[in-house]
């Protein structure tokens, strides 16, 4: 069967791999080498030196590319250096319009890296998709969308802004971070790159460091794979090999992850002491029908505040949890609680934070696949200590 015509649940599985051909081995082997040997000079077997590719990467890439609907993809270091490599497609007085509400890390990249290289950033609210023509030019090169964004779950109109981006001749970047492709195809609504961190769902198991771009342009791609072999922030034979094994239950995961997210957000909406629950699947979320058109569902990212905003409530809350573990990152089989402001969100400015909805008392939540009764108890205890 082409790999185009599986369903998703056959391609994370198939897609991309094949029984290795020397031993018949059913998984991709971990090819823990760095060259490789040509017969003569200029004939070798497509693999030269594993910074360029490695088979390993190679079969996970393809993967990627299959599962996100697109035609390449590419394996970075960390999701932070996937981003990296989308900015280095840009030149000194281009313009990128981004949502202001988005990873901590990708607005410090954009401001202390990017911007002293002479490319201009609006960080915009984007809900209305209407107000990025606003800022948009004859030099903006590049608009940067994170759906759902972090923390606040905000979903931003992919379709609209694909538009917008044709008609300025700009490339539509979407990090596909906390949807993953079991929950939202941004090539296939019109955006011209997909970005992961495949840290959090692809990887699953808070394992591996990881980041992935997905293309269907072969111009765009010829820029991506000469950005990652000129500037080498690859990802490891053996950290490609977790992967490819944490994508194989992707599906049945997320499903898990959603099922247990709806419980958990219900709860936390009927709790007396929580004031706002952010989670795209409440039919009173600003843009809950952009999130019905767009994902095929609403995933286990929630945030909360508390009544009153007093930072003292959500600080107690990660302290008392005993089943959510404190921590940064997301997207694994476990629970994990954060603290924003303090946290992922620290290197944002308070004004700018604040302006996005990160307040003090915000608390976010990565809804892992364990018993959803044990999760609401856990929150039930700490809430109500
Ligand atoms: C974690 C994260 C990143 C950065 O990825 P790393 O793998 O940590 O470098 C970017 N975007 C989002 C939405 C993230 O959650």
């Amino acid at each position: 069967m082409e790999e185009r015509n599986m369903k998703f649940g056959t391609k994370v599985i198939h897609a991309g791999v094949h029984p290795d051909e020397a031993t018949g081995a059913i998984m991709t082997p971990i090819y823990q080498t760095s060259t490789y040997v040509q017969p003569e000079v200029g004939v070798h077997k497509g693999y030269e030196y594993s910074r360029t590719l490695n088979p390993t990467r190679h079969a996970l890439e393809k993967n990627l590319a299959a599962i996100e609907n697109g035609a390449f993809g590419a394996c970075f270091g960390s999701g932070m250096a996937a981003i990296d490599c989308v900015l280095k497609m840009l030149n000194p007085g281009d313009e990128v319009v981004s949502t202001n509400d988005l990873y901590g890390g990708t607005y410090r990249i954009f401001k202390t890296i990017f911007e002293k290289y002479g490319i201009k950033f609006h960080f915009i609210g984007m809900q209305d998709a209407a107000t990025i023509e606003n800022y948009m030019n004859e030099n903006t090169k590049l608009i940067w969308v994170e759906t759902p964004t972090n923390p606040m779950m905000n979903i931003i109109d992919i379709v609209a802004t694909a538009k917008i981006a044709k008609k300025y001749n700009a490339m539509l970047a979407v990090d596909n971070t906390f949807a993953t492709p079991y929950l939202q195809n941004p090539l296939d609504l019109g955006a011209d790159i997909v970005m992961h961190s495949v840290t959090k769902y692809l990887g699953g198991h808070s394992d591996v460091v990881m980041g992935a771009l997905v293309c269907k342009d072969e111009k765009i791609a010829a820029e991506m794979y000469r950005i990652q072999n000129s500037c080498g922030a690859v990802t490891a034979p053996m950290d490609s090999f977790l992967v490819l094994r944490g994508i194989k239950t992707l599906h049945i995961r997320m499903q898990r992850h959603c099922e247990n997210g709806e419980k958990v957000a219900k709860f936390l909406a009927s709790h007396p002491r929580v004031d706002k629950v952010y989670w795209p699947g409440f039919t009173t979320h600003a843009n809950h029908e952009i999130a019905k058109s767009q994902m095929r569902g609403f995933g286990g990212m929630i945030s909360f505040t508390f009544k009153g905003n007093d930072i003292n409530d959500a600080l107690e809350t990660v302290k008392k949890v005993k089943i959510f573990a404190l921590a940064e990152s997301l997207g694994g089989v476990e629970s994990l609680i954060g603290h924003p402001a303090t946290m992922t969100h620290a290197s944002i400015p308070k004004v700018e934070r604040e302006k996005s909805g990160v307040v003090d008392s915000l608390v976010r939540l990565s809804v892992g696949i364990e018993d959803a009764d044990d999760l609401i108890a856990d929150l039930e205890q700490a809430l109500n200590a």
